[in-house]
């Protein structure tokens, strides 16, 4: 096995030390942040990921009497073992449903998975809106594929990391999530029709222009199992039936108005205003990023954070803040990201600022007396590899 600065040499000897042999090979799959094009993934909608430089790593070794072994260095408790053919829908497994559920997804469409033993390793925050789900899905899946030489694709390891989430977790999640951890490439935004599951890649290169992307980590966990979440799904699946549309992303914008005209629910108008908007918003800062005018996609994000705090009413008190007071700094514009009840916040800003709408972020969450926010730099990463 080779070593590296990446961590899979650590991620190796401690599942060597764990399970008494060395692993057959590590991988590691990405978390990240949408730019923009938030809640429209169970739309058919659009998105635009990029994937992150943390990472979850798992070092795996193949088995052949159908048992999976499961260890992660990030939560306590010891090695689960159990029979992903045994694992019920519905979920309640705790974090080894995940990886669990990634290799019955395989199993269940028909890929020859006769087990294996885990050892998981994570830089990703978990909780916080920044996919730690997916990277462990898609780590799982995708070192499945390695080892049992099955040629799945990578939209399709993500569309089977969906149904382990939606079936075997019990998240109704849509396809985003998975696709950016198994699908991002370096200095990239990854634009993706969720209905149609097109890809394009689109050069996202902050560092040439003089920018920085900051993801604030607000450190309130939100409950996505179920609740909130699954109420937004299904008000806009409500939306689209009173409107006669397979999705709300068959609603055009310039259809929007004779749409709202339509509804009688406030609440339901108010959640396709925002899908509709946020599809919209999707392809402007696609076109933005096409003509390289990276900049003008700041007050686009701080639209989107308007939507979702308003209309679709998924922001909180601390991801507001962030986005007040990176804005009131000077930034070019911000947004929450992922699912949204805390979690995480971007901030587009100029380089030479970025260090002061840090502060201006720190300094207003200590005056209004929330937890310490985590700042980062999002420098746009690979998508899911094989590190050894
Ligand atoms: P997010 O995907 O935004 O981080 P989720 O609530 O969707 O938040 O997923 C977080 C859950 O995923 C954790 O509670 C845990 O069950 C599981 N998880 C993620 N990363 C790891 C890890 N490294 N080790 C064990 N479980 C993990
Ligand atoms: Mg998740």
């Amino acid at each position: 096995m080779a070593g590296g600065a990446d961590g899979a040499a650590e991620v190796a000897e401690a599942f060597r030390e764990l399970y008494g042999s060395p692993p057959d090979g590590v991988w590691a799959a990405p978390g990240r942040v949408n730019l923009i094009g938030e809640h429209t993934d169970y739309n058919d909608g659009f998105v635009l990921p990029l994937a992150l430089p943390h990472t979850t790593l798992a070092a795996v070794a193949r088995r052949s009497d159908g048992v999976l072994r499961l260890h992660s260095a990030d939560v306590v408790g010891g090695v689960v073992e159990l029979r992903p053919d045994a694992l019920e829908p519905g979920g309640g497994g705790g974090w080894s449903a995940y990886p669990a559920g990634a290799v019955r997804a395989l199993l269940d469409a028909g890929h020859a998975v006769t087990g294996a033993d885990i050892h998981i390793a994570s830089t990703v925050p978990t909780g916080a809106g920044l996919s730690s789900s997916a990277a462990l899905e898609v780590v799982t899946a995708l070192a499945c594929n390695d080892l049992f030489g099955l040629d799945v694709p990578r939209w399709q390891l993500a569309r089977l990391c969906r149904r382990a989430e939606n079936l075997y977790v019990g998240v109704p999640c849509g396809i985003m999530d998975q696709t950016a951890s198994a699908c991002c490439t370096e200095s990239h935004v990854l634009h993706l029709d969720t209905r149609h599951l097109a890809q394009r890649q689109v050069p996202f290169d902050l560092a040439g222009e003089g920018l920085r992307l900051l993801v604030v980590d607000t450190r309130v966990q939100h409950e996505l199992g179920e609740g909130a979440y699954a109420r937004r799904r299904a008000t806009c699946e409500e939306g689209a039936r009173a409107l006669g549309v397979p999705a709300l992303r068959d609603i055009a914008p310039d259809g929007l108005e004779k749409a709202l005209a339509a509804l009688d629910e406030p609440v339901v108008r108010r959640r396709v205003r925002h899908v509709v908007t946020e599809n919209a918003r999707v392809e402007q800062v696609l076109g933005l990023l096409d003509r390289g005018e990276t900049r003008a996609i700041g007050p686009v994000l701080t639209a989107g954070h308007a939507s979702l705090r308003d209309d679709f009413e998924v922001s909180g008190p601390e991801l507001d803040l962030v986005v007040a007071s990176a804005n009131a700094a000077g930034a070019l514009g911000s947004r929450m990201t992922g699912g949204g009840f805390g979690g995480s916040a971007i901030v587009l800003t100029e380089e030479a600022g970025a260090d002061m709408v840090a502060m201006a972020v720190r300094d207003a969450f200590a005056a209004a007396g929330h937890r310490a926010p985590r700042v980062f730099t999002a420098v746009p990463s690979a998508g899911a590899r094989r590190l050894a």
